[in-house]
């Protein structure tokens, strides 16, 4: 079954039977108005599948990350045992009673290993041998936690046939024996539903406090700043009448709320400015938050390379310098924060040196494009596998803060280098991230107008009800 099937069949439950109630009223009346009538069942159908098209199929796509992990990794099969894997739109597949046997549950308890509930129930320890050594998937049962479930299916010899095992809601293990004695395994994943809400919010004190009097979570509200974090300072700019509103996914598996998705869109009027934002995944599987003329809401380079840090010395031509003595220019910025506090990448790009370079100690320096270099000072050690000439990502560990070179203390020295020229890294400008690619404004106008639209249209409706 292809997922375009069974995303179909999950998302239109409620659908069929409306059809089905109005293909029998047609059934009924004369052929003219028959003929008008089949006009409009087929405008009907054609307008159901356009809003298939346009809309949730982005969400169900983004939201379930295990769904969108075995998505990636569907055509790699494992070499000699194949372990396979399969999504349902159905709910969990619950063990069912076969001819002469019977399935077994048992509540995993805190101590249990696989080893002793194969044991309990009468299996070998070659059984276990057997389940474990399986594949990947099988191997994952010495992982088992308390509370979770495990259900067993023997034969008449004892023998096991059968083991069903949920690692978590979303996702059903199932070992089979067939009919030459061997076992093979599948995944199946259970996705959530996404169901996307819409909620809005005034600041009279604080962010949080407007986000619990509009019982927004608190992981959504942390997102929103995340967010528009490159823009708007959360802990200067905001002001008292502050306004946003919010469209994010509720993730929910047999009508049950398991927990909030993402954001899908958001909106933020600071100081009167609007800031407006929509997720988006291009074609390619690259996935962010944009403006909606396609610009990145992200810039290229963190403002600060290590987080919960303080300032420690700023950017200056003239300073003194404690360990040397005297005066001198400090041409970057000096976070101070415990030994062993990760640092990491400001911008994506390249390193260009790695190694211990006098004064600065142990020293990263960061290549991106042939414009801006940023160097990262006095670290105690180095992560792991940053090597040179090796690729990082914005927000890649990179190193550990410490006081190697002249250092008076644990301090990260930073440096923001452009065409070789020392600027300010606290007031430079930083560029934009990479926008929307040209080749995909087509895509991305289509896949994101739906819950751009959602947010503009639940605002006009709050506002509408507030207004007499
Ligand atoms: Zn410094």
């Amino acid at each position: 079954m292809s997922y375009l099937d069974l995303d179909f069949k999950s998302r239109q439950s409620p659908a069929p039977r409306r059809r089905q109630s109005q293909r029998s009223f047609f059934a009924s009346i004369h052929i003219n108005r028959m003929i008008r009538g089949l006009t409009a069942l087929l405008t009907l159908i054609a307008a159901v599948f356009l809003m298939l098209a346009l809309l949730p199929d982005s969400s169900a796509k983004i939201e379930d990350s295990n769904l969108k992990l075995q998505r990636l990794h569907y055509p790699v099969s494992l070499p000699l045992k194949p372990a396979t894997e399969k999504t349902e739109s159905t709910a969990t597949e619950m063990p069912q009673p076969e001819a002469k046997s019977q399935w077994e549950t048992i509540q995993i308890k805190a101590g249990d290993t696989l080893a002793s509930i194969f044991s309990n129930t009468g299996l070998g320890a070659g059984t276990t041998y057997e389940v474990v050594q399986l594949n990947e998937q099988t191997n994952n049962l010495s992982k088992i936690r308390p509370g979770q479930h495990i259900s067993i299916l023997k034969d008449q010899e004892q023998k096991l046939i059968g083991l069903k095992y949920m690692p978590d809601l979303t996702r059903t293990l199932s070992i089979k024996r067939q009919q030459d004695n061997s076992l093979t395994s599948e995944l199946i994943h259970h996705p959530l539903e996404p169901i996307p809400v819409f909620k809005s919010g005034e600041i009279t004190s604080s962010l949080f406090l407007a986000a619990e009097k509009s019982d927004i979570p608190e992981s959504v509200i942390m997102e929103l700043a995340a967010i528009f974090g490159w823009d708007i300072d959360f802990s200067l700019d905001i002001r008292e009448g502050d306004q946003f509103a919010v469209v994010y996914n509720e993730l929910f598996k047999d009508g049950e709320k398991i927990r909030n998705g993402r954001i899908l869109s958001a909106e933020f009027i600071n100081r009167g400015k609007q800031y407006k934002a929509v997720y988006y995944t291009d074609p390619k599987g690259n996935s962010g938050y944009y403006s909606p003329d396609g610009k990145s809401m992200r810039k290229a380079f963190l403002r600060s390379p290590v987080e919960f840090s303080r300032i420690s010395s700023r950017f200056t031509n003239k300073r003194w310098h404690p360990v040397l003595s005297k005066w001198r220019s400090h041409k970057g910025v000096d976070y101070a924060a415990s030994r062993g506090t990760p640092i990491r990448a400001s911008g994506d790009g390249k390193i260009s040196f790695r190694g211990t370079k006098g004064g600065y100690g142990k020293t990263i320096f960061i290549q991106h494009g042939g414009k801006y270099t940023t160097v990262y000072g006095h670290m105690s050690r180095f992560a792991q596998g940053i090597t040179k000439s090796k690729r990082v990502k914005q927000g890649q560990v990179i190193g550990y803060v410490g006081s190697t070179g002249l250092a008076s203390g644990p301090h990260l020295h930073y440096e923001f280098r452009v065409n070789g020229v020392h600027r300010n890294p606290l007031t430079v400008k930083l560029p934009a991230a990479e926008p929307i690619d040209k080749a995909f404004n087509y895509h991305f106008k289509e896949e994101t107008r739906y819950y751009l639209s959602m947010l503009d249209l639940m605002k006009d409706q709050t506002l509408a009800q507030v207004k007499p």
